[in-house]
């Protein structure tokens, strides 16, 4: 394996765009031909003068498969300066960068590192994570490995949380590694619930962000609730509320309703939110399904008044934003979607909201070799929801784009699609399907999620 140079911003602004020569004459740019020395010292003479270990194919791509030979000069030429090693880097494992690992197993980029940068050592599949709870799966088959799987793409992996980017000076910062330098930058960091402050400042409240925490988190909070309920039971339910009536909060409720009744557990679910109505953006009958679904199950719905506090000095109390006050014995938060605190240290354009202001090539806007995909992009002109099929379908433009960008041509744009197939697990082994007006709660579509989850994630599990 090469050595990367050490500052390769300036190799990179070195690299020869074209004019350096072959041995046999012909023009060779540094982008398309890389000449090894070394292996080139180590072949007869006699025979092998040059050898080319990665030819770029017209898309950028290297096909590493067969080093093509040149016959030999008669008086041997100086040999070329090497070629600058470039360094790509992708921050956080998010669903945009995790099928950019695979392809770039199948065809690297030639003349380039890749480098995986994330918070955590493990990515917990959201769209499995609710079906886990109620133990549909277990917390395995929903997790992907990234040493292994990065070991298997042939990619270097730093587990760490970025804390700060430079542009400019084309640094990325770690919470506790030495920065790192970049010639392209990719960011797929995703979003956390709203409020951060808030759940990052009380124990009781479970923040479902980061994913691969949450089960061990949930865990602890509910063996010690479980517990306290055993030592001395009262006539009281314990209360479990999900904050958040979007998808994700409400497949978590009905997930936690199946799980406490298998526990046998004497416990109310409710869940609340600032909105009036449940599943914001979602089908009209399939919002009527659904708050058909949790009467039936008994959660019960605190709508019109979000959280505006968390009295936890005694019987943890949730005080609403209209003075109401709510006993809860464990709060899962799942509200809504807001830009990660680690996006303040990143010296990049945002949008009101606060997330990274990008264009529809899925650049940044600032003039910078960096792209965003996923939920921490807004993008420009588009107003797409926060939801992950959104980040892979960014997946195969950014990739395109980011080779586009190393090989200096013009960059394609992503148009967003309309509308997606939304599946809710119930927990209970059926699920509620909402696409385009249509509607269904049935076994099949628990099913067709299954079968879906399923598929997504054993993509990227290294056995
Ligand atoms: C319970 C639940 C169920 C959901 N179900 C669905 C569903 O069925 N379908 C759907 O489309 N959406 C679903 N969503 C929404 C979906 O999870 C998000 O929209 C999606 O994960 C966003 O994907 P992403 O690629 O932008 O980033 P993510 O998948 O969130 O990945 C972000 C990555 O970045 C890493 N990271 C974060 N900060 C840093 C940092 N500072 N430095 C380095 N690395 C960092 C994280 O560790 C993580 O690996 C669900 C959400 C939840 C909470």
């Amino acid at each position: 394996m090469r050595t990367p140079p050490t500052d390769p911003s300036d190799e990179l602004r070195r690299s020869p765009a074209g004019g350096q020569r072959s041995r046999s004459g012909k023009p060779i740019t540094g982008e398309q031909v890389e000449f090894d020395a070394v292996s080139a010292d180590e072949a007869d003479d006699e025979e092998l003068h040059a050898i080319i270990l990665e030819d770029e194919d017209e898309d950028g791509t290297s096909s590493e498969a067969a080093g093509t030979i040149t016959e030999s000069p008669s008086t041997p030429a100086p040999a070329p300066p090497p070629v600058p090693v470039r360094q790509l880097v992708l921050i956080g494992a998010g669903h945009a960068h995790l099928q950019i690992l695979n392809w770039w197993r199948e065809r690297s980029i030639a003349n380039t590192e890749l480098t995986m940068v994330t918070a955590f050592g493990q990515v917990a599949y959201a769209g499995m994570l609710p079906s886990t709870l109620a133990g549909l799966y277990t917390p395995e088959e929903m997790l992907i490995d990234l040493p292994k799987l990065c070991e298997r793409c042939g990619v270097r992996l730093i587990v760490d949380r970025a804390n700060r980017f430079d542009p400019e000076n084309r640094v990325i910062e770690f919470a506790h590694q030495p920065a790192l330098k970049f010639d392209v930058a990719s960011i797929n960091i995703g979003s956390v619930p709203a409020e951060e402050p808030l759940w990052q400042s009380h124990r009781v409240l479970i923040s479902v962000k980061p994913l691969p925490s949450f089960l061990q988190r949930f865990a602890v909070r509910f063996r010690e609730l479980v517990e306290q309920w055993r030592m001395a039971p009262g006539p009281e339910l314990l209360q479990i509320v999900v904050v958040g009536a979007g998808a994700a909060g409400v497949e978590l409720a009905l997930c936690l309703e199946q799980h406490k009744h298998e526990l046998e557990l004497p416990a109310d679910v409710r869940i609340i939110d600032g909105n009036k109505t449940i599943l914001n953006g979602f089908a009209p009958r399939t919002v009527r399904r659904v708050e058909k679904l949790l009467r039936v199950r008994g959660v019960d719905l605190s709508m019109g008044s979000p959280v505006a506090d968390c009295d936890d000095e005694g019987v943890p109390t949730l005080v609403l934003e209209n003075g109401e006050r709510i006993r809860a014995d464990l709060v899962i938060w799942a509200a809504g979607a807001s830009p990660p605190m680690a996006l303040h240290g990143f010296e990049l354009p945002k949008s009101p909201r606060g997330f990274l202001s990008t264009r529809t090539t899925l650049q940044s806007i600032a003039d910078v070799p960096v792209f965003v995909a996923g939920d921490c992009a807004d993008l420009e002109f588009h107003a797409i929801p926060k939801a992950g099929v959104y980040a892979v379908r960014q997946a195969p433009i950014l990739w395109q784009n980011l080779q586009n960008f190393l090989a200096r041509r013009p960059l394609v744009e992503y148009t967003p699609q309309q509308g997606f197939l939304r599946l809710l697990s119930c927990g209970d082994g059926t699920a509620i399907l909402d696409y385009k007006g249509f509607s269904s709660h049935s076994s099949w579509a628990w099913m067709l999620k299954d079968w879906i989850d399923r598929g997504w994630v054993k993509k990227f599990q290294v056995k």
